[in-house]
């Protein structure tokens, strides 16, 4: 067996190393366009702020180390320039001597990756405007950053954008982020991402949303940004994430299948139209695993999980790739937000039914020291309850819950399901009641008909017609600083003696801070003949959707 590998990093590396493991037979050439293979593209953005502190640690595994212990024939500052299908050959050219020579194959695998994205805009290819892909890229960055660096720009507030925006504001770089949707992260639900957005801006990052790039210019000391709302920013380096595009050319020139956003088209197994030639990670589209249909998610754990299982077939095995959940994760400034799943936004594009509820609970048992808030979404199937999305945003405890999550949604699991998953528990990493228990009680109480509930949209719909009766039932000390405009505040200890202040002939929409005294309250109501609906996830969610 012959194989050849294009593209040194995520999924080539973990092939390269998979199919020696596999075979000590083969013969195995690893092309690399770069000077480096399998490098920490994920640590970049921190080497730039300073938190890794050497250059060498990026780089996970060395060409040599690949040589010596994989016997692995590694070809750096090698491009593959394009395949001939018929010949089973690729033409390489060595980017050190600009020499061009044929390779042959019996299979060859595509790991190319995807670029950065650079939107055609006046001005783009100016000095000082960046994209960050690779060591080259934030050598050059580094090199702006350390000769002092006072203003920058961050074209995007992506995962990318908002970690470059955390270590420029660490090296001490007035930062501004410029987002062309109306919120930051745009993979998740806007809601979600608001204490993010607060966050930010706390730390001291200029947050410019519903705005984007329209011009760049030379301007004495650095670059001039045209935005879109007419406003002029002026800024010494631009960093561009707005997304990345998958590296299809060889596969195009060579004839083989696309998809409309340019995604090499594979298989379960992970093959091509062409049975000889394979292809993983940002280069390809693949199966979304929540709502079928072809997708696309650059992101490196399903990249080195695909190198691994396409060449698990390449040698024989009956391995199939089960799709992609876009399960991801991002720390910013210490809050962390991380998603997996169907967002609510691609339920509703894809017309899909769903219900969510939201929980706000302490990364640990609350009594005990340091517990922190989190907010927890989860989204699911109205009929039988099974998991579709979760999305979380907060301190400690974030990761953890969207991971347990993640494998849920993986294993087709319900609401009913969260109900009863028992996991480890002290008081100073989780609760008895875990926050995933405790989701799973309101989604399956919602769905049994115990916990009626209204979302927050519903309130906040100014069409909606007849509008109900709100009642807070916190305490006139949570409700003095802040309510929902119009809600009556009758707290729910002194609820029983009361009821004769409230409405029959209306449905009440009962809310507290988080929820579970608005369920209380409904409780109490519904077995007194109200027509009552708790408000999901109580204030904390209100407030997600109206910031301060
Ligand atoms: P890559 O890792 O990009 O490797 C492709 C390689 O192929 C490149 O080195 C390229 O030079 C080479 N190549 C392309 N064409 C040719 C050719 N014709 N001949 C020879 N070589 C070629 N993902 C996460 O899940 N979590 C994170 O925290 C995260 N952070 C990131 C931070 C940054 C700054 C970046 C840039 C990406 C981050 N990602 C993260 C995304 C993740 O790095 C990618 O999803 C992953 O690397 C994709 O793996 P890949 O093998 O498909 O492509």
């Amino acid at each position: 067996m012959k194989l050849l590998i294009v593209g040194g990093v995520a999924g080539g590396a973990s092939a390269a190393a998979r199919a020696r493991r596999l075979s000590e037979a083969a013969e195995i050439i690893m092309f690399e366009r770069g000077p480096d293979v399998s490098f920490a593209n994920c640590g970049l953005p921190y080497y730039l702020g300073g938190e890794i502190a050497k250059r060498e640690s990026l780089l996970v595994v060395t060409p040599e180390r690949l040589r010596t212990r994989f016997k692995l024939d590694v070809r750096t500052q090698s491009s593959v320039e394009a395949i001939d299908r018929k010949a089973k050959t690729v033409r390489v050219r060595d980017l050190a001597t600009g020499r061009e020579y044929i390779e042959s194959y019996d299979k060859l695998l595509l790991a190319p990756g995807a670029a950065p994205l650079k939107p055609p805009i006046p001005g783009i290819d100016l000095p000082g405007i960046f994209t960050l892909r690779n060591l080259q890229d934030v050598d050059r960055i580094k090199e702006r950053i350390d000769r002092s660096l006072k203003r920058a720009v961050i074209v995007g507030a992506g995962f990318i954008g908002l970690e470059l925006a955390e270590n420029l504001v660490r090296r001490g770089v007035s930062t501004t982020v410029v987002e062309l949707q109306d919120q930051v992260l745009p993979p998740l639900d806007k809601e979600m991402t608001t204490p993010l957005a607060e966050h930010l801006e706390k730390q001291g990052v200029e947050l410019l949303l519903g705005d984007s790039a329209e011009a760049f210019a030379e301007a004495p000391g650095g670059l001039e940004i045209r935005l879109k709302s007419g406003r002029t920013l002026a800024a010494e380096l631009v960093i561009l994430g707005v997304g990345v595009r998958p590296e299809n050319r060889l596969a195009v020139e060579a004839g083989i299948g696309v998809g409309p956003r340019g995604g090499i088209r594979v298989n379960s197994h992970l093959r091509t139209d062409d049975p000889d030639i394979y292809a993983v990670g940002d280069a390809i589209e693949v199966e979304d695993f929540v709502l079928g249909g072809p997708t696309q998610v650059p992101l490196a754990g399903p990249a080195n999980r695909q190198g691994r299982i396409a060449v698990d077939h390449i040698f024989g095995r009956n391995t199939r790739y089960r799709g992609t959940q876009g399960t991801a994760v991002v720390g910013v400034f210490g809050r962390t937000a991380a998603l997996t799943g169907a967002s609510e936004k691609t339920l509703k594009r894809m017309k899909r039914e769903y219900r969510k509820v939201y929980v706000h609970p302490a990364h640990h048992a609350s009594y005990y020291p340091g517990a922190e808030p989190f907010t927890l979404k989860l989204l699911f199937e109205p009929d039988d309850g099974r998991l579709l999305g979760a999305q979380a945003v907060g301190g400690a405890g974030v990761d953890k819950r969207i991971d347990i999550l993640a494998v849920a949604i993986q294993a087709g699991m319900t609401v009913y399901d969260l109900e009863e998953v028992e996991l480890a528990y002290a008081p100073q990493y989780g609760s008895a009641k875990d926050p995933i228990n405790m989701v799973g009680f309101v989604a399956a109480g919602l769905l049994r008909g115990d916990h009626p509930q209204i979302d927050v949209e519903a309130i906040l719909d100014a069409t909606s017609a007849p509008k109900p009766f709100l009642l807070d039932v916190r305490t006139p000390e949570e409700y003095a600083l802040g309510h929902i405009p119009d809600a009556m505040n009758l707290p729910l200890d002194e609820l029983r003696g009361r009821l004769d202040e409230l409405p029959r002939d209306r449905q009440i929409a009962a809310y507290c801070q988080v929820g579970q005294r608005g369920y209380l309250a409904t409780r109490i109501l519904l077995q007194s003949g109200f027509r009552v609906v708790n408000i999901g996830g109580g204030y904390k969610t209100y407030r997600l959707h109206r910031p301060a």
